[in-house]
């Protein structure tokens, strides 16, 4: 079994997923008293978050350099990095590490195709929904049609990331607002919907959307046990 190196805190909310579901992944498939073998470098999100509001990416890039460095040089095989936003600077990771890197957009878009998908809606920060590095990626190399909500629909999707969950907060009044932004964007043809921010998984489930729902926290952190697991 290869050893899951994990770059987690943004934030802990939905790391602390990552790490019961690798390990509930790995019991499920090698049964008995198996684990998943993984590290986990964590960072400060608040310093995260105000580079990314910032935006001093390259500054943020080089923290989550050295967690990658940190993690090879700890023993990781393989990169995990627990936030969908922040694969913006997978490339910057990549170059800086000998060790493979798990892409969460090319983990939920390898589903997305199994289930034969082709229009897909995407949630998630307002980085992920507007910048290129991941509706660029599904498009490009996947060649999927992304929807995103309405600006100001983004904007609310945004809001209770930041104000809400990455602070443990479920609100029930911001679910119904998922589920009616959900519901619009299935409306306008979606025949899915990515849950693209690791949080969101803790909000929502697919009993609030009657299109199949793409959580990336579940779908990257089984991945990563799939791939520990491969010869
Ligand atoms: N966890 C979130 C994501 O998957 C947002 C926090 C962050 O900005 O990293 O995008």
């Amino acid at each position: 079994m290869k050893t899951i190196g994990l770059i987690g805190g943004m934030s802990w909310e939905s790391s602390i997923e990552y790490y019961r579901i690798i390990n509930e992944t790995a019991k499920e498939k090698l049964g008995g008293l198996h684990s998943a073998k993984s590290l986990m470098v964590t960072v400060d999100f608040a310093e995260i978050e105000k580079l990314q509001h910032e935006d001093r990416w390259d500054e943020a890039g080089q923290i989550l350099v050295e967690c990658a460095q940190d993690l090879e040089r700890g023993g990781a095989d393989f990169i995990v990095l627990c936030t969908n936003t922040m694969h913006k600077l997978a490339d910057q990771i990549i170059a800086n590490v000998n060790i493979p890197f798990l892409h969460i957009a090319d983990a939920t878009a390898e589903k997305i195709k199994t289930a034969g998908i082709k229009r897909i809606g995407l949630l998630g920060t307002r980085f992920t929904m507007e910048h290129d590095f991941y509706k660029g990626r599904l498009i490009q190399n996947f060649g999927l049609d992304v929807l995103v909500p309405n600006e100001a629909d983004r904007e609310i999707v945004h809001r209770v990331i930041y104000d809400e969950l990455v602070l443990g907060k479920i609100v029930d009044g911001s679910r119904e607002e998922y589920k009616r932004i959900m519901e619009l964007l299935i409306a306008q043809g979606a025949e899915g919907i990515i849950l693209g921010c690791t949080e969101i998984e803790l909000l929502v489930n697919q009993s609030d959307s009657r299109a199949p729902l793409f959580p990336t926290t579940l779908i990257h952190a089984v991945s990563a046990v799939e791939y520990a697991l491969k010869d």
